[in-house]
C-alpha cells in the first residue's frame, strides 16, 4: 500500500535495519524530526499519565518501565507506518516488552489490573494513531479494518504472553517462597551448628508429649546432658575443637538413641534426649542415658588429637499433670546433681532435689560463719608405697560439721565456698592448719611422711598464694620437699597461665605439684608435658573399674606409662580390693590411696578404719 505521507516515509529511510525491520526487535530508537516523533511523544505522556493513575509507586522502576514502553510505542507505531507504507503483515515479536512486563506485578512495580488496564490503553491510543494516520494517508476503510484487526490481534497476542509469563513467574517465586519459608522454619527450630532440635522443638515435642499421657499408656522420660569441663576444651584448644566436640557429640548421640527419640542441644554444652511413650520411664531412660555414657568412653578427635570427654547426666521421668518446663527443669536438677557427686555420673530425678535449692541457700549462709564457729576440721588419708604399702604422704581433706547439717561432704561445700569466694579464706586455713599436723608427725613419729593438700581454683588464681604457701612453710618449719599441692586437671586446663605462674613459683622454692583426678578432665596429653608438674593422680573411676572393663586397664597402663617417660610419679586414687592393688602393681604404679590403706581420719591417725 502506497502512501502520501512524506513524514513516515522518511521516517522510515531514516531508521535503518532496526526501524525498517519491526521483527529485528528493538534497537535503539530512531530519529523522530516529524509529526509522528511528536505524535509518539503525546502517546508517551498520556501512557505515562495513565500509569499514574494506576498505581501509586513511583521510582526508579518506573522510568524503566517508561523507556520500555516508549521503545515499545515507538516499534509499534514504527511497524504500522512500515504496514501502512508497504503493506508488509505487521511483526509480533514487539510484545516481548509486554511479555516482560508480565513479571511487574510480581515485583511489586504496579499491580496485575493495573498493567492490563495500561496495556489496553496503549493497545487504544495505537489504534487511534493507527485511524488518524489512515485518515491522513486516505486509507480505504477494509485496509484500516486489517490493520485494526491486526493491531488487536497482535495486543490479544502479547497479553495472553503477558499473563502467562506472570502466572509462570508467580509460580516460580511461590516456590521459591515455599521453599524459603520451611528453611526459616527450620532454622526457627533447630540449633544451627548441629542441626539437633533446639529449645523450642524440644518444649513443643515435650509438651506434646506430656499432653498425650493420659491418652495412651506409654510416659515420656528426659535426658539432660552437660559435658564436663566443656570450658576447658574451649580454652586450651580453642573454640573450632569445641564446636567439633559438639557436633561430635550430636553424632554419637543419633547414633545411640531410637529414631523417634527427639535430641536437642540447649546451647552451649547441653544436650538433651526426649524418650517417648516407655512403659518403665525410669528403667528405660536410664539404659538409654547408661549406653549414652559408655559412648564418650571413647575418645573424641579434635583437631587429630584424642580427647576424653565425660558427660554429667540427669534423667526424669514424667508425671500426669507435667508441663514440659517442669519435666525439663527435673532432669536439669538430676544433671546438677550428677555434676555435684562427682561428674561423669547418671543420677535420676528425686523429688527431694526440688528441697536442694534451699539447703543450697542455707548452706552457702551457714559456710560463712564455719571457720569463726571452729565448725572446720582436716581429715587425713594416707598415699601408700605399692611395693612396701608404707605412708608416704598425708592428704589433708577438709570437713564440715554443722549443728544443723550435721556432716556436710566436701562435694558439696566446696563448690559452694569456690561460688562465693570463701575457698581462698578456708583453703589458707586448711593449708597452715595441715602444715601445722605435718611438722607435728614428722617430729614426733614419722619423720619422713609427706603432707599433700588440695588447693582449689580461686586460691592459685589469688595472686598471693605463692606467698602464702612460702610463709606458712616458714612459720611451721614443714620442708618444702615434703608438701605436696594437689590441683585438678581441670583447672589446670582453665586457668592456664595464672595457674601456671603460681605453680611454677611453688616449684622453685621445691614443693611438688600433683595434677588431681587425672582422666576425668580434658588435657591434651602433649600439653600434660609442658605442665610444671610431679605426681599424676589417675582417678577413681578408672581404678574401681580394672578388671571390669578392659578398656580401662589398657587407658590406666597408658597413663602410668605416658607419666613415667615425662618423670612423673604416678599414684592411684580409690584403691579398696587386693586385687586392684595387685593389678596397680602390675601396671607399675609408684603410690596407692584409698580405702584399703585407710579412710581419712582425724589425727591422731591409725589403723584403718571408717572416718569419725
Ligand atoms: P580428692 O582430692 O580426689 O580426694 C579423694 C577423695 O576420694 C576423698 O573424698 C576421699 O575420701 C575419697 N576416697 C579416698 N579413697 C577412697 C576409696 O577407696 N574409695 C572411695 N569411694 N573414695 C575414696 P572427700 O574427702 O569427700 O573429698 C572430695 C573432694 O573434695 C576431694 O577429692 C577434693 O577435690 C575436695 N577437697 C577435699 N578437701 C579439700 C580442701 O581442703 N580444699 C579443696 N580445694 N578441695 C578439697
Ligand atoms: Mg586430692
Ligand atoms: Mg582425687
Amino acid at each position: 500500500m502506497a502512501t502520501k505521507d512524506a513524514d513516515v516515509a522518511r521516517y522510515v529511510d531514516a531508521g535503518g535495519e532496526d526501524v525498517a525491520t519491526p521483527r529485528a526487535g528493538h534497537g535503539p530508537a530512531p530519529e523522530l524530526g516529524s509529526a509522528l516523533e511528536q505524535r509518539v511523544a503525546e502517546v508517551c505522556a498520556r501512557i505515562l499519565a495513565e500509569w499514574g493513575r494506576v498505581t501509586a509507586s513511583v521510582g526508579s522502576s518506573l522510568a524503566e518501565v517508561a523507556e520500555g514502553i516508549e521503545r515499545s510505542t515507538l516499534a509499534g507505531t514504527l511497524a504500522l507506518a512500515e504496514y501502512l507504507v508497504s503493506g508488509e503483515e505487521i511483526g509480533q515479536d514487539r510484545s516481548e516488552v509486554w511479555d516482560q512486563a508480565g513479571e511487574a506485578p510480581l515485583s511489586g512495580t504496579i499491580t496485575l489490573s493495573g498493567l492490563t488496564k495500561l496495556y489496553l490503553t496503549w493497545r487504544d491510543i495505537c489504534s487511534e494513531i493507527l485511524r488518524e494516520e489512515a485518515a491522513r494517508r486516505d486509507t480505504g476503510p477494509e485496509t484500516l479494518a486489517v490493520c485494526m484487526e491486526a493491531v488487536h490481534l497482535g495486543f490479544d497476542v502479547s497479553l495472553v504472553r503477558m499473563a502467562k509469563r506472570f502466572e509462570a513467574t508467580r509460580q516460580a517465586l511461590e516456590q521459591r517462597l515455599a521453599e524459603h519459608q520451611a528453611r526459616l522454619e527450620h532454622e526457627a527450630l533447630h540449633d544451627p551448628l548441629t542441626g539437633l532440635a533446639n529449645r523450642a522443638l524440644l518444649l513443643d515435642r515435650i509438651q506434646h508429649s506430656v499432653e498425650s499421657m493420659s491418652r495412651q499408656s506409654g510416659r515420656p522420660a528426659v535426658i539432660f546432658m552437660d559435658l564436663d569441663y566443656f570450658k576447658s576444651v574451649n580454652d586450651a584448644s580453642g573454640h573450632s575443637a569445641g564446636d567439633q566436640l559438639l557436633v561430635q557429640v550430636a553424632e554419637r548421640l543419633m547414633a545411640v538413641v531410637r529414631p523417634n527419640d527427639t535430641i536437642a542441644r540447649l546451647g552451649g554444652d547441653e544436650f538433651v534426649v526426649l524418650c517417648e511413650d516407655l512403659t518403665d520411664p525410669r528403667d528405660e531412660a536410664l539404659t538409654v542415658a547408661q549406653r549414652i555414657s559408655e559412648r564418650f568412653a571413647e575418645p573424641f578427635v579434635l583437631g587429630g588429637r584424642e580427647a576424653f570427654v565425660a558427660v554429667s547426666v540427669g534423667v526424669a521421668a514424667a508425671n500426669l499433670g507435667d508441663t514440659a518446663a517442669k519435666l525439663l527443669a527435673r532432669a536439669d536438677q538430676a544433671m546438677y546433681r550428677a555434676k555435684q557427686l562427682g561428674r561423669g555420673r547418671i543420677e535420676f530425678h528425686d523429688p527431694s532435689i526440688d528441697h536442694q535449692d534451699t539447703r543450697r541457700a542455707e548452706l552457702a549462709t551457714a559456710l560463712h560463719h564455719a571457720l569463726d564457729y571452729h565448725q572446720l576440721y582436716v581429715v587425713y588419708q594416707p598415699i601408700c608405697d605399692v611395693a612396701t604399702r608404707r605412708p608416704l604422704t598425708r592428704e589433708a581433706l577438709v570437713r564440715w560439721r554443722h549443728p544443723k547439717f550435721g556432716k556436710v561432704a566436701p562435694a558439696e561445700f566446696v563448690p559452694l565456698a569456690e561460688w562465693s569466694g570463701l575457698m581462698t579464706v578456708i583453703g589458707r586455713w586448711v593449708l597452715e592448719h595441715a602444715c601445722r599436723d605435718c611438722a607435728e608427725w614428722r617430729r614426733a613419729s614419722d619423720p619422713t611422711v609427706g603432707l599433700a593438700v588440695n588447693v582449689s581454683g580461686r586460691q592459685l588464681a589469688n595472686g598471693s598464694f605463692a606467698d602464702d604457701v612460702e610463709h606458712v612453710l616458714k612459720e611451721t618449719g614443714v620442708p618444702p620437699d615434703a608438701l605436696t599441692v594437689e590441683v585438678t586437671e581441670s583447672l589446670l586446663v582453665s586457668e592456664r597461665a595464672r595457674a601456671r605462674a603460681a605453680l611454677e613459683r611453688i616449684r622453685a622454692l621445691g614443693v611438688r605439684v600433683a595434677i588431681d583426678d587425672f582422666g576425668t578432665g580434658y588435657t591434651s596429653l602433649s600439653w600434660l608435658a609442658q605442665l610444671p608438674l610431679d605426681v599424676v593422680k589417675v582417678d577413681r573411676s578408672f581404678v574401681s573399674s580394672l578388671g571390669l572393663i578392659e578398656r580401662h586397664g589398657a587407658i590406666v597402663e597408658a597413663m602410668i606409662h605416658l607419666a613415667h617417660t615425662l618423670g612423673f610419679e604416678v599414684v592411684a586414687e580409690g584403691v579398696e580390693t587386693e586385687g586392684q592393688l595387685a593389678h596397680l602393681a602390675r601396671l607399675g604404679c609408684d603410690a596407692a590411696q584409698g580405702f584399703l590403706f585407710g579412710h581419712p581420719r582425724p589425727l591422731p591417725h591409725g589403723a584403718a578404719g571408717p572416718e569419725v
